[in-house]
């Protein structure tokens, strides 16, 4: 704040994360001195790298060098991008850690509950991997691969990302009779989702076009303790209200195409607890043949 205080710099340049173009050409640069196997496509790692700057992508290939020289060899494998990946983006994969049988087989319907929204829904998606392996604090994961970066986004999208984020404690209800903490994460994100399509975006026809969030001003330390409300009673019911309709039918969307796909629901979470973690090809074939009920 010193520095950007008023008559210190008369211009900003502001520089954005790059977008999927942007990742491939910085991947490239990085790339350079670096020897790559083939199969290596940097184009696809520029797609699942979506938010990434350039730092990240250059900690992404250091890694993966890394895991190359342990592995002894003189190239990088698309496999060690992968593996660096998870390091970077997700938190390093923890292959060694106990799990129980119980736990991997809630774990593999909560991320092919994930992973099924995904893919049916229009604007997510496409599924890239599932992984039921244990990464820092989650059991596991469901990667999607954007095909495009979107500069804005919609309410038809948004409302499909809450979808998605349910899916897991949807599968984990349709399968078992109890429900774990699993979904925490899962039901945060969904929250701050749809609380910002009503008081930030004006998503929301009873509520309005009107900003309720005023969170800009996080800088000021203690604006906890000092924030008020600036609206009465009545709109915060109203705010409430809108935020519980857009999960609710959110969570009922996610239920319904659960309950239509159970068949590779089922599927997926028995090749999930097979191999640990699925491919794009892998987890789409589960969708063309038909499917024995376990
Ligand atoms: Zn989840």
């Amino acid at each position: 704040p010193a520095i950007l205080r008023p008559g210190r710099f008369d211009r900003k340049v502001v520089v954005g994360r790059p977008d999927v173009q942007g990742r491939e050409e910085i991947l490239k640069v990085h790339a350079k001195g670096k020897p790559l196997s083939e199969e290596i496509d940097l184009k696809q790692i520029a797609q699942t790298t979506a938010g990434f700057a350039g730092a990240d992508l250059e900690n992404l290939l250091n890694e993966a060098a890394i895991l190359a020289a342990k592995a002894g060899r003189l190239f990088l494998k698309q496999e060690d991008i992968q593996k660096a990946f998870i390091k970077v983006g997700i938190g390093a994969e923890k292959k060694s850690r106990v799990i129980s049988e119980k736990e991997r087989r809630i774990t593999a319907f909560h991320e092919a509950g994930h992973a099924i929204l995904f893919h049916v829904l229009p604007d997510v998606g496409p599924v890239y991997s599932v992984s039921i392996i244990p990464t820092g604090s989650a059991g596991g994961y469901t990667m999607p691969l954007p095909e495009k970066d979107e500069m804005f986004n919609t309410k038809g999208k948004m409302l499909q990302d809450i979808t998605v984020s349910l899916g897991g404690r949807v599968a984990e209800e349709e399968v078992f009779d109890d429900i774990t903490t699993g979904a925490s994460q899962d039901i945060k994100q969904a929250t701050k989702m749809a609380k910002a399509m009503v008081t930030r975006y004006g998503m929301s026809e009873n509520v309005g076009l009107i900003c309720y969030d005023n969170d800009d001003d996080e800088v000021f330390i203690g604006r906890d303790l000092a924030h008020t409300r600036g609206y009465g009673e009545g709109v915060a019911t109203a705010i409430d209200q809108e935020v519980k309709r857009i999960i609710d039918e959110c969570y009922a969307k996610a239920r319904q195409i659960i309950t239509e796909n159970r068949s590779v629901l089922d599927a997926c979470a028995k090749l999930l607890l097979e191999k640990e973690k699925i491919s794009q090809k892998e987890f789409e074939a589960l969708f063309e043949t038909d499917h024995v009920v376990l």
